[in-house]
């Protein structure tokens, strides 16, 4: 199984089959970052815009976060302060197809090839997207991918990395012997969560159901994508360095199959998504770069979200709360990432304001309409 698994993932990946598989993506990550031998002393470059467990893989091996403020335009690094954020001590940069836009890929490796570091993609959102007509992961020295159930195709939890700088063929293969098996109850918690997603989610039962979610997998009552300690604190949690089950990969296996058609659906409500925020004078994500996203979700920002969501829930619009912070699930203390606020002022703005509206929806009508309604809330 595993192996066809592969197979079929390299069809989206250029090919290649140095795949290695984990229970989440940061998990490849970490993986990643250690077949590079980073550690004590080193500085890892990664978007001041992205999931708090990005920041923690670097801090689990006691290397330091760098942050760069984003791009308005892109919700991608921004080019130009990524040059001043190197340093000696910079191993590696960190890129990100956020919402699945695809990053200014080659921008960052020139910069950084001249500074002799290396560059991993974070394509937790990009899977299935391109950049030049080249698949979204397959640049960089390395890539992960996230599998989680709201990623591009889904397996509960779970993630992989692939390799496309031979050099760290032998690390990742080492590391390999160091995985650790889910626990019978993991993976038992995992079958019903596929049987709850198939048969109870829709966008009636979409908020209640994930406020229900969140708060059991915040307690570590169900394996949910981060255990309560990773959002709290920089403490590597028990049994972090675990492998993929075979329950996953079926059910992976079997996800994958739905993604062109999904990412049809995703592309084409985007660009009505586009086409209508331009009519009305707002801010969109331009489409000089259709070719190549893959919009596992389509930003925008507006005035007063707490309103604005509090109406999506009582007229059951499914919108996104993804980085709603600027270390996405956190909501404070950054400074325990090293994270200081006042350094990154459009990656605030900008989690102050954004609502992620969902790209794969089938029923847009209703929610052009709630826009429509709601139009004084978008900036
Ligand atoms: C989801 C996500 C991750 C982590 O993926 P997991 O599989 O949950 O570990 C990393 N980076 C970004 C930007 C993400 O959205």
């Amino acid at each position: 199984m595993i192996e066809k698994y592969k197979i079929k993932l390299s069809e989206y990946l250029a090919g290649t089959e140095n795949i290695f598989f984990h229970n989440k993506g940061r998990v490849s990550l970490y993986a990643i970052l250690k077949s590079m031998n980073i550690g004590q002393n080193d500085e890892v470059i990664l978007p001041a815009y992205t999931c708090v467990v990005v920041a923690n893989a670097i801090i689990y091996l006691k290397a330091k976060p760098i942050y760069v403020d984003i791009s308005e335009e892109t919700y991608n690094m921004n080019i130009e302060l990524l040059e001043k954020a190197i340093s000696d001590k910079t191993k590696a940069v960190i890129c990100q197809n956020t919402y699945g836009l695809s990053s200014n890929i080659e921008e960052i490796i020139s910069i950084s090839k001249n500074k002799n570091l290396y560059t991993i993609e974070d394509c937790t959102h990009g899977f299935g997207g391109t950049y030049n007509g080249k698949a979204n992961g397959t640049y960089c020295d390395a890539a992960f991918y996230s599998t989680q159930w709201n990623k591009p195709f889904s397996t509960g939890i779970g993630g992989f990395a692939i390799i496309n700088n031979e050099n760290l063929l032998p690390a990742m293969s080492e590391l390999e012997k160091e995985k650790i098996s889910l626990s019978k109850k993991t993976q038992f918690g995992l079958k019903l969560q596929y049987f709850a997603k198939k048969y109870f989610i829709n966008d009636t039962t979409y908020w209640f159901l994930l406020k229900i979610y969140r708060w059991l997998s915040k307690k570590n009552i169900v394996t949910g994508s981060s255990a309560g300690e990773e959002i709290s604190s920089t403490r590597m949690p028990e049994n972090f360095f675990s492998d993929l089950s075979k329950a996953q990969i079926k059910e992976g296996f079997k996800n994958i199959n739905k993604l062109p058609e999904n990412l049809l659906l995703r592309k084409k409500n985007a660009k009505i998504y586009t086409d209508f925020l331009k009519e009305n004078n707002k801010k969109y994500v331009s489409e000089k770069y259709f070719d190549n996203h893959s919009f596992l979700k389509y930003p925008m920002l507006v005035n007063d979200r707490k309103s604005f969501f509090i109406l999506a829930e009582k007229n059951k619009i499914p919108f996104g709360d993804w980085f709603i912070s600027p270390l996405h699930p956190a909501e404070d203390n950054f400074e325990k990432w090293l994270f200081d606020e006042a350094e990154f002022p459009i990656a605030m703005e900008t989690s102050k304001k954004v609502v992620n509206i969902p790209t794969d929806t089938k029923n847009i009508s209703k929610i052009i309409k709630y826009l429509q309604k709601n139009i004084n809330f978008i900036e």
